[in-house]
């Protein structure tokens, strides 16, 4: 059996991944970057608005970390956000030298845009195309740094030995026959799970593979409850119009042309943090106050120049997908399900419980932004915890020695797996049923505005869509480049991911961040003060609690 044999695998190419690649290269380890997607193809690379770091002389370290705790409300671990905070200038220097070209301000210096919850203006950006500028470059950085890359393998499990993480098991989607991918030390990098959700803006791959994986494997997912709702998306699409629209001087009205949030945040009104803003779209919708299901986002004041300048992707996204000119209306958006603040349980430098195993990006939870992150921190988070997570892989990956070789068996499990696929009758249900089900009931159930009874039956809901799971068939048996058989699996890592997030928003009865019970509508700190903790079991997720780490700022009330 040919293995596939490296110092640090990593699975998932997008801007954590390929960071987490760089370092653990540039730190002298044998490095895999494995990817289901050509790495430019990643999510990372539909990113709009910005990055935040402090740069402004009158900004500071600190007040990014106490913005982005309090945007956390509290949640957030403050000695992960105090490294977030403090590393993000250097790190963003790093990557205007490995060629990001920034936007600039008139002094040639970078330019900042003010971002949603933020005290100052510390986004920094290119355009509204920051994700693709700054995924190209990284690309390149892993390409001459001689990274083997593994692209349009798709990974199906880790290979756990003795409790030890020791590579995982992919899928070559173009000949169809399943490897293991040894390796000391992996690193999971394999993005959000936005399609759980339907509307969503993220792309069709990200199904919280990795989440699923690794808690299979026996990893803790924390705080799988917090579910981030963008107030800016497209009405049928869910497709994102950024918050540097808003950030540039953009308003958000109803459909009496108030600008409504002044009711809701009089400080920050259009730039509180997005759990407020979503709520407030939400209300003034249920109240009767919408447009078509929606509120008006108008940006016809800053000009034909500034919104060609500064947001030219929207302009023309919202041309092609709402039939929109955004210079001469306004466009219909609402809230839509847009990132996941849960993840991988690890540790500052990204290592999990699980010896072995690492995470960064998206996919794990440090956790920087507890219960609703601030726009332009995921980006941050992809690059200075992916930085450091490579990093310490590479450490780890030298201070463990090889271990005994794998044999085939470990892929015996996925192997079954495939093939009980492949030999089912084909009159079963299709998945394409079952991902819009899910979709819409998480939607429905797991949104918002949450309440006890609605997650009760989003639970019953996730156990019979298991339970359907079982029979869903294929039509496309072949081996080359099958995609539904991806889509199956993807699936399947979806229910369970599912299943975990509403079995956590039903047991925390209080209201934080982005979640909203409307029988508990209040923060409760002495109760809920505390991480969600799932673990894997035969029936379902076993939730247990840890503790937040607060270094300097104690729990306030959070207004705008
Ligand atoms: C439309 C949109 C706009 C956004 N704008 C901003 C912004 O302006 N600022 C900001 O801070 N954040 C923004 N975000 C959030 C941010 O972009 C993401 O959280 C971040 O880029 C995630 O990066 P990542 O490296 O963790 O994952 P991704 O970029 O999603 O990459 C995941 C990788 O994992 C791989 N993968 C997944 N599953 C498997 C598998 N089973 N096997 C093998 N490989 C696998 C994929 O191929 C991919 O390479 C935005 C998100 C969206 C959806």
């Amino acid at each position: 059996m040919a293995v596939l044999k490296h110092d640090v695998l990593v699975i998932g190419a997008g801007l954590a991944g390929m960071r987490a690649a760089i370092e653990a290269a540039r730190n002298g380890a044998n490095v895999a970057l494995l990817s289901k997607l050509h790495p430019m193809r990643s999510h990372s690379g539909a990113a709009q608005g910005g990055i935040n770091a402090a740069l402004s002389e009158d900004d500071s370290w600190e007040t990014h970390a106490f913005d982005t705790v309090k945007g956390s409300d509290y949640l957030a671990d403050q000695d992960a956000v105090e490294i977030l905070a403090r590393e993000a200038p250097s790190d963003i220097i790093e990557l205007e030298r490995m060629g990001t070209t920034f936007s600039r301000q008139e002094d040639g210096k970078i330019a900042l845009r003010p971002f949603g919850g933020a005290g100052f203006a510390r986004t920094c950006f290119v355009g509204d195309i920051t994700g693709q500028a700054i995924l190209h470059v990284v690309y390149e950085q892993v390409l001459k740094l001689g990274v083997t890359v593994y692209e349009e393998y798709f990974c199906t499990s880790l290979i756990v030995d003795d409790g030890v993480v020791r590579g995982a098991v992919a899928l070559p989607m173009v000949t169809g026959n399943l490897v293991p991918v040894q390796a000391r030390a992996t690193v999971i990098a394999t993005g959000g799970l936005g399609r759980v959700y339907l509307p969503t803006t993220n792309a069709i791959a990200c199904t919280g593979d990795g989440m699923a994986i690794a808690y299979w494997a026996g990893a803790p997912l924390q705080d799988m409850e917090f579910m981030q709702f963008h107030p800016t998306t497209l009405k049928d699409s869910g497709v994102l119009m950024t918050e540097g629209a808003r950030g540039e001087g953009g308003y958000l009205l109803n459909k009496d042309g108030e600008r409504f949030m002044s009711k809701y945040a009089p400080q920050k009104l259009e730039l509180a943090s997005r759990d407020v803003v979503s709520r407030a779209e939400q209300t003034e919708i249920d109240e009767g106050r919408g447009v078509d299901g929606c509120m008006l986002l108008d940006v016809r004041h800053l000009g034909e120049a500034k919104i060609n300048e500064r947001l030219w992707q929207i302009r023309e996204l919202a041309i092609d997908l709402a039939n929109t000119d955004m210079v001469y209306e306004p466009v219909k958006v609402r809230p839509g399900a847009h990132y996941s603040m849960g993840g991988i349980k690890t540790d500052v430098d990204g290592a999990s419980p699980l010896p072995g195993l690492f995470a960064a990006g998206e996919c794990a939870n440090v956790s920087v932004h507890g219960a609703n992150r601030l726009g332009g921190n995921s980006l941050l988070e992809t690059v200075v915890f992916g930085r450091r997570a490579g990093a310490a892989a590479a450490r780890y990956a030298q201070e463990t020695p090889d271990g005994r070789s794998l044999s085939e068996a470990v892929l015996q499990q996925d192997l079954e797996r495939i093939s009980s696929l492949m030999e089912r009758s084909r009159s079963g249900e299709r998945p394409a049923v079952l991902r819009r089900e899910l979709g819409e009931m998480m939607r429905a159930d797991v949104g918002i505005f949450r309440t006890g009874e609605g997650l009760e039956s989003a639970l019953r809901k996730v156990l019979e869509l298991k339970e359907r799971y079982q029979r869903v068939q294929l039509q496309d048996t072949g081996k080359v480049f099958n995609i539904d058989l991806i889509s199956v699996l993807e699936q399947g890592f979806m229910l369970n991911i599912a299943h975990v997030m509403v079995a956590g928003a039903l047991a925390r009865e209080e209201s934080r961040g982005a979640h909203t019970r409307r029988d508990f509508p209040d923060r409760d700190d002495e109760k809920w003060l505390k991480h969600t903790l799932a673990h894997c079991t035969s029936e379902g997720p076993r939730l247990e609690y840890a503790p937040v780490t607060t270094t300097r700022w104690q729990p306030e009330v959070r207004t705008y």
